[in-house]
């Protein structure tokens, strides 16, 4: 992995942590002060005995090996008429400089040393147009090196990293709570559900206005035109839908979050979960959602179907929203799955301790969910209208669950929210008589056919599998992950004339 990402973390969502060491500082002053001696015309003897050490001594200053004492500095600044300042300032010195610092750079970079090359001593009579040519390859190879991240397995290592980070943390985000009650105030909100009229007032205060189109690039939810102020959404075509508010506070978000250029698979995956914890912290604001949670729990009626029509969103989104606040603010660990009707785990979270499947790598997207988990169970319901609830005994322990399930352009697909055994008092269904047993992942529980069966059918069975096209699609192809830019750019031209 070749990150050279040495930001702070906007809200302290995890960096990586491979960061090439180098003393850029160093070196733009050694430029600075061999630019100036050079103007004026001194060898580095004459400037050494100056200033009173050895021309070598001076050289290894210039080339950013060595710190120069304030006394020095001071010293070499006098003998070239200038400002102690002068030396110090940040800026590269002349185009040639600022090449020569990149190469440098480049050069000690770990992506560089891990090709085994040989770096290129920088001398004045490297020509400035091999400096460029090299700095070019350099930044292509880093490019490269970003975008190659992006294989599935890396992707998935992401993925994996960012949740264990998120469950550190009990998946709750104190700033980004903050950073959306301070947004709702602007926009006007007082209770309930979040008006469009507030969503709107929202981007007015950042200087956006929402516009809906029906020609949206095909690889793009929104399109945020930062020189003219506008925000671009799908038509609203189903008036009091969530989707187009959940979109538009996705785009707010990237503003408010003081989001750059995503530059690497792991930043753009940390955006990504940022913008829906924060549009998520928007549709259900902390202090009203709190209030809501806390009384339906003093009343051992906590539902999400409850929470989920109070405020106006989708099933999944107010489960969510359970997880970011349940165990920070009630004390209640749980769990949170979303399963398809073939079974496999799309989203999963848990810090109940809820044993969800995991491949080797510890990544859980599209591994296959015990058939007698609640998730799979509620499948087999014949009235699914509302929740189905279920209490499940694993090699954990034993919990509850409350599903839900639904269908969408992907299939049917169930969403659920567990607690451990104790804590299902506090739930609207705990009374319920069913319960199973599952000892997976022991293949013995659900995974292996019933032997009389196997018998039967294993000399005659020819299966041909499905592709999981579902898990982690969006990879990598430009700057933006699975966007075009060129059918960005040109949608962008073409509204910014209206
Ligand atoms: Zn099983």
């Amino acid at each position: 992995m070749a990150d050279v990402d040495s930001r702070p973390p906007v809200i302290g969502l995890p960096v990586p942590d491979d960061v090439a060491p180098s003393s850029p500082d160093l070196l733009t002053l050694g430029r600075r002060i061999r630019h100036h001696r050079t103007q004026r015309g001194m060898t580095l003897d004459r400037l050494g005995a100056a200033v009173g050490v050895t021309a070598s001594q001076l050289s290894l200053v210039e080339n950013g090996h060595r710190e120069p004492r304030l006394s020095l500095l001071r010293a070499v600044a006098g003998a070239l008429q200038v400002d102690v300042a002068e030396l110090l300032s940040p800026e590269p010195p002349s185009r040639r400089a600022a090449l020569e610092i990149a190469l440098d750079r480049a050069q000690r970079s770990t992506l560089y040393a891990a090709t085994g090359l040989p770096t290129v001593r920088v001398t004045r009579s490297l020509p400035t147009e091999a400096l460029e040519a090299l700095v070019g390859l350099h930044a292509e190879l880093t490019r490269r090196a970003d975008a190659a991240i992006a294989t599935p397995e890396e992707a998935r290592r992401a993925t994996t990293a960012l949740r264990r980070w998120m469950r550190e943390r009990d998946n709750h985000l104190p700033e980004i709570e903050d950073a959306a009650e301070d947004m709702l105030r602007r926009g006007g909100y007082t209770s309930g559900a979040l008006t469009h009229r507030s969503v709107a007032l929202m981007a007015q205060h950042l200087g956006f206005t929402l516009i809906h189109v029906d020609d949206l690039p095909h690889s793009t939810r929104t399109v945020t035109d930062l020189a003219n102020g506008r925000i671009y959404l799908p038509p609203a075509s189903i008036p009091g839908g969530h989707g187009l508010r959940a979109l538009a506070l996705q785009a707010i978000a990237h503003r408010v979050l003081g989001h750059e250029r995503p530059r690497s698979y792991g930043d753009f995956l940390r955006q990504r979960v940022e913008i829906a914890y924060f549009a998520s912290a928007c549709l259900l604001p902390r202090t009203a959602a709190i209030a809501y949670l806390t009384e339906a729990k003093r009343a051992k009626n906590l539902a999400v179907e409850d929470f989920r029509d109070a405020f106006g969103v989708t099933h999944e989104t107010a489960a969510q929203r359970m997880t970011n606040l349940l165990t920070s603010h009630l004390g209640v660990p749980l769990h949170f799955m979303r399963v398809g009707d073939d079974g496999a785990l799309y989203k999963g979270y848990e810090n109940d301790g809820m044993p969800l499947p995991t491949d080797s790598t510890g990544a859980i997207e599209g591994q296959v969910v015990c058939r007698q988990w609640p998730a799979r169970m509620a499948f087999t319901q014949r009235d699914r209208t509302t929740e189905y609830h279920q209490y499940i005994d694993t090699p954990a322990g034993t919990y509850w669950a409350s599903t839900q399930t639904g269908s969408g352009s992907g299939g049917g697909f169930s969403i659920s929210i567990g607690v451990p055994f104790a804590s299902a008092s506090w739930f609207r269904g705990r009374e319920t008589r069913v319960r199973t047993r599952s000892t997976c992942p022991d293949p013995t529980c659900c995974r292996r056919p019933e032997p009389a069966l196997a018998e039967r059918w294993s000399p005659h069975a020819w299966p041909s599998a499905a592709v999981h096209a579902h898990v982690l699609a969006p990879l990598p192809s430009g700057t933006f992950p699975g966007v075009d830019e060129s059918e960005v750019f040109a949608f962008l031209d073409a509204h910014a004339e209206r």
